[in-house]
C-alpha cells in the first residue's frame, strides 16, 4: 500500500474542520494552500574536491498572527509535501498554543550521517546563504527538526548574523544555551505533552500514580517521555520500541538499564531480562496511556480496532491517519492530537525568540513554569470544543487553531 501523501492528509483534515466552522469557501482555499515557498539549490565543496548540489525548500504556510515559525529537516527522502504538510502543522500548533506566530518549516534532501563535520556545517551555512534573505526575526524563525542539532542552529545562526551585519539569535531557537538558546529546550516537547497527558487523566479519572504506560519510538521524545512519566506521575513504563522492535515487562521496566542499552548498542532490544515484542504488539498493549514518538501512519484502519489504550497521546506528528481516529473516537479513546500534544517543543522556541529579543534569561523554573501554563490552556480550550461541537479531539483543535487564524485575516483585510 503507498503512503499518503502528508500534504493531502492535512488539506482533508482542513476540509473537515471547514465544514465544521462553516468556513467561506474564499478563506478555506486561501488556507489548503501555503503563502509563500522558496526552492533553493545549494552547491557544497565535499571533503574529497567535488561539488555536491543539494536541494531544499523553506514553506511559509500562513503568517497572519505573526512572523512563520518551524523546524528545518534534514533528509534523505524529503518532498516539498512533507515540508508543506508540516508548515500546515505549524501553523494550527502555534494558533492553538495562543503564540504570536505562523507556521513554516524546511528541509533539506540530504543524509547528514554520510556527511562529515566540515560538509554538514558547509551545507547550513549554504542553506542559510541561499535562503537569508527570505528569514529573519521578524519574518520566519527556523529551528531544529529531524536529523538536525543545536550545533547546526548555532552555525546557521552565525551564517545570518555575518550577512546581516549584526548578532541575530533571534533568527534561529533550539540553539546551544551560550548562543542564546533556552533552558529546558532539551525535553520541552515531551514535557509539554506530560502536561497533557496529565490533564487527559484528570478529565478520565485515571490516577496517574502507577498507571501503565507504553511508548513507541525511543528518539528524543520517546525517551525523555520514558523519564518524566515516571518522575512527575510516578507511572509504570511497561513497553518501549525502536525501529529494531520492542521490550515489555508488566511489572514496570527499568528505564535507565534500557536507555543505557540503547546508548551502548542503538536499540532497546538488547535489554537483558525482559520480554520481546513487535512494535505492532506494542501498540495493541492494554495500557492507560499510549504515547506515539516515533513515525507517521502507525495506527490505522486496520490496527485500530485492537488498540486498548485509555489515552494516546502524539508526540509524533501523523501517528494516526484519518480513517483510524473515527474508529478510535467511536471506541471512546482519548487521543491528545499531535500538534496539541508535541507543542511543547515549538513553544519553548518561543520563550527563546523572547529571551532572544528581550536580552533577559530566565531559568529552568520560569521554563516550565509558563510551560504548564499555555499547554494546560490549549488542552481545556480543545476539550471544551470537542465537548460542544460533540466533535473528537482532533477536530476540536483545529476548530480552536483554525478560528483564530481566520481571525486574524479577517482583522488584517485580507479576508
Ligand atoms: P528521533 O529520530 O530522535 O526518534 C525516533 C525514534 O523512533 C527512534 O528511536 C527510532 O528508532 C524510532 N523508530 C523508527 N521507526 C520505528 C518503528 N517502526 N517503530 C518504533 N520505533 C521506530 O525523533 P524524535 O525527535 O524523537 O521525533 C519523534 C517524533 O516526534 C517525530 O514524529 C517528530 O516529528 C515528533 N516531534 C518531535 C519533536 C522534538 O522536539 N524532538 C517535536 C515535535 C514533534
Amino acid at each position: 500500500m503507498s503512503k499518503p501523501n502528508p500534504f493531502e492528509t492535512a488539506q482533508k483534515q482542513l476540509d473537515v474542520c471547514s465544514k465544521i466552522l462553516n468556513l467561506d469557501a474564499g478563506v478555506h482555499q486561501m488556507l489548503r494552500y501555503p503563502m509563500r515557498e522558496l526552492h533553493v539549490s545549494i552547491p557544497v565543496k565535499m571533503d574529497d574536491g567535488s561539488t555536491k548540489v543539494f536541494h531544499g525548500f523553506r514553506v511559509q504556510y500562513n503568517d497572519a498572527l505573526g512572523p512563520t515559525k518551524g523546524g528545518i529537516r534534514f533528509h534523505p527522502e524529503e518532498t516539498v509535501d512533507t515540508v508543506r504538510a508540516l508548515a500546515a502543522w505549524m501553523t494550527w500548533k502555534t494558533s492553538l498554543l495562543d503564540l504570536p506566530l505562523g507556521g513554516g518549516k524546511g528541509g533539506v534532501i540530504c543524509n547528514p550521517k554520510e556527511l562529515s563535520v566540515g560538509e554538514q556545517e558547509r551545507l547550513c551555512r549554504g542553506y542559510i546563504d541561499a535562503i537569508w534573505q527570505f528569514i529573519g526575526p521578524d519574518k520566519d524563525v527556523p529551528a531544529p527538526d529531524v536529523y538536525t542539532t543545536p550545533q547546526m542552529m548555532a552555525w546557521m545562526m552565525d551564517e545570518f548574523s555575518k550577512l546581516s551585519g549584526k548578532n541575530s539569535f533571534g533568527v534561529i531557537t533550539g540553539k546551544p544555551i551560550c548562543v542564546g538558546g533556552s533552558w529546558g529546550r532539551g525535553d520541552a516537547t515531551a514535557r509539554g505533552g506530560m502536561f497533557t497527558i496529565r490533564e487527559a487523566a484528570r478529565e478520565l479519572s485515571i490516577d496517574m500514580g502507577g498507571a501503565t504506560v507504553a511508548i513507541q519510538g525511543y528518539g528524543n521524545a520517546g525517551c525523555h517521555a520514558s523519564f518524566l512519566v515516571q518522575e512527575m506521575f510516578n507511572s509504570k513504563v511497561v513497553a518501549i520500541s525502536d525501529s529494531k522492535g520492542g521490550i515489555y515487562n508488566p511489572a514496570g521496566l527499568d528505564i535507565q538499564a534500557a536507555c543505557g542499552i540503547k546508548g551502548e548498542t542503538t536499540s532497546v532490544v538488547n535489554t537483558p531480562n525482559v520480554q520481546k515484542i513487535s512494535n505492532e504488539e506494542l501498540l495493541e498493549l492494554d495500557v492507560d496511556v499510549l504515547i506515539l514518538a516515533a513515525l507517521e501512519n502507525v495506527i490505522t484502519e486496520e490496527n485500530a480496532p485492537r488498540i486498548k489504550a485509555k489515552i494516546v497521546a502524539e508526540l509524533a506528528n501523523g501517528p494516526t491517519t484519518l480513517e483510524a481516529d473515527e474508529i478510535l473516537h467511536k471506541k471512546g479513546i482519548h487521543v491528545i492530537p499531535d500538534f496539541l500534544c508535541n507543542a511543547g517543543g515549538v513553544t519553548v522556541s518561543y520563550f527563546e525568540m523572547v529571551q532572544n529579543m528581550s536580552m533577559y534569561t530566565w531559568t529552568l523554573e520560569d521554563v516550565y513554569e509558563r510551560l504548564d501554563m499555555r499547554m494546560t490552556n490549549a488542552y481545556r480550550k480543545v476539550l471544551d470544543a470537542s465537548k460542544r461541537f460533540g466533535i473528537d479531539m482532533r477536530q476540536a483543535a483545529y476548530t480552536v487553531a483554525v478560528e483564530r487564524v481566520v481571525e486574524a485575516m479577517e482583522s488584517r483585510g485580507w479576508v
